[in-house]
């Protein structure tokens, strides 16, 4: 069965598959460029896209209403001339034939076709994990679960102390929960953040009340039907109203690997976010974008990337002439610290982190720097409550500049200063 939605050319002149904020945004750029196009919204879920990170802060707490979430609503698409179909995936693409097809077994042929398809939380993989009450963090109704979890009193046990781990730490302890935290590391963030800046957010969740358990990890969940406690691999037995798995997530890149797109940690695209197979554009949490600036491909998981790169993806897919290079931004809030971070350090780099100010004081920035001839050069940074600063780390980063590590770490000297050299 063929798309009602289809052109003249019996063909829907955009197809988008994904239900986030970077299906959301394409929508907005292929408008900007294309005000009659036929253009066709595909999601899994039965809603229309939303952003996630209110899903681990204001919603959570209750701050924000649900209905705040929706990146436009439901009949801002029906404004736009655009078609939804919610809740009936896409099962395969075949990109030579130029048709994706659904769940529900309509094909929709395309002209142009967006995988915008984000990621999924990977599972806890331990006897006893799908018990009732061992939660996840990636949809909307999880999000409302969990919530209904987070009451005075109850006992909620984390698994991992990511960034996900940590927001619903905070959250619960807001809640007055009993939260402890299992994480495998010695310190939250430890791949990211490293030791020092890691044990910064293990001691502001502490004085919450969190704890943590770090150097151990689940061995198994126990209860009959809801979960009782998580035993530890040590051996350690703690009682749970609540487990939240917190362990990561992994692209879903399987429509892509299907049609035989190149895939290598994320859907592969050029830095106009066009894949390895012609008038297939990728963009968001599963693209592996070619960037300029960073001389390397990158796929991260951050709400900028998604927003910005949906919108430069839909651009491009309508014939702007788009070059997406941005430097890699994330946020996060917990408690009263409000943090942003930007750059990009490569795993195994052997970056050293220079502070600038006082950890303790909850003000602080920190960057991550290499080595060279006559300093060092920023790979990434991130401020701590010390805003109106993340522009000038953007511009260290992109321009690779060496600077004097003494100075970046002066809090005297204005960030957009460091770099200067006086006489
Ligand atoms: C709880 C939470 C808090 C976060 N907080 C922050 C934060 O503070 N700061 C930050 O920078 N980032 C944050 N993030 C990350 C950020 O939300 C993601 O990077 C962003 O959502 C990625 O957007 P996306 O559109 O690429 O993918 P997603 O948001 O994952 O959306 C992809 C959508 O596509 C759908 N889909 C998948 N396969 C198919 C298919 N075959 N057919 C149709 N639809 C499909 C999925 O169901 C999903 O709805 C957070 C994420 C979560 C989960």
């Amino acid at each position: 069965m063929s798309s009602a939605a289809s052109s003249g050319t019996g063909r829907t002149a955009y197809v988008i598959v994904g239900g986030g904020v970077a299906a959301a945004k394409a929508v907005e750029g292929i408008r900007e460029h294309d005000e009659k196009g036929t253009v066709v919204v595909v999601t899994q879920e039965e809603r229309v896209p939303y952003e996630r990170p209110p899903l681990s802060k204001g919603v959570l707490k209750g701050d924000d209403e649900v209905d705040s979430v929706f990146t436009h609503p439901q009949s801002w698409y029906a404004d736009h001339d655009v078609e939804l179909r919610l809740g009936d995936p896409a099962t395969s693409l075949d990109t030579s034939a130029h048709l994706v097809t659904l769940r529900s077994g309509e094909s929709l042929s395309y002209d142009k076709l967006l995988l915008a398809t984000g990621s999924t939380a990977r599972a806890l993989d331990v006897p006893g994990a799908d018990l009732d009450g061992v939660l996840y963090l990636r949809e909307l109704q999880e999000s409302t679960t969990l919530k209904e979890a987070l009451v005075d009193g109850a006992r909620i046990v984390i698994v991992g102390a990511g960034w996900i781990g940590l927001e619903v730490a905070a959250a619960a302890a807001i809640a007055g929960c009993a939260v402890t935290v299992v994480e495998p590391q010695a310190a939250p963030l430890l791949g990211v953040m490293g030791e020092q800046v890691g044990g910064w957010f293990a001691d502001l969740h502490r004085s919450h009340g969190v704890v943590f358990r770090f150097g151990d990890g689940v061995a198994r969940l126990e209860g009959t039907g809801h979960v009782e406690a998580v035993v530890t691999t040590t051996g350690e037995r703690l009682p749970a109203d609540a487990v939240v798995v917190g362990v990561g997530i992994t692209p879903n890149t399987g429509l892509a690997q299907g049609a035989g797109l190149d895939v290598d940690n994320g859907v592969v695209t050029d830095a106009r976010l066009r894949t390895s197979i012609e008038d297939v554009w990728a963009a968001g949490d599963v693209a592996s974008w070619q960037s300029t600036a960073l001389g390397t491909h990158v796929r991260v998981e951050h709400w900028a990337n998604a927003h910005d790169g949906g919108l430069a993806a839909g651009r491009s897919m309508a014939g702007a002439d788009v070059t997406f290079d941005p430097i890699p931004f994330f946020f996060s809030d917990q408690y009263d610290a409000g943090l942003e971070y930007a750059g990009h350090v490569p795993r195994g780099s052997g970056a050293e982190v220079v502070l600038r100010g006082e950890l303790s004081s909850n003000e602080f920035m920190a960057f991550w720097v290499l080595p060279e001839e006559g300093g060092v050069r920023v790979l990434a940074g991130m401020h701590v409550n010390v805003w109106d600063t993340i522009d000038a780390v953007q511009q260290l980063v992109r321009e690779r500049t060496v600077v004097d590590p003494d100075r970046l770490a002066d809090t005297a000297i204005p960030l957009d200063e460091v770099a200067r050299v006086d006489g």
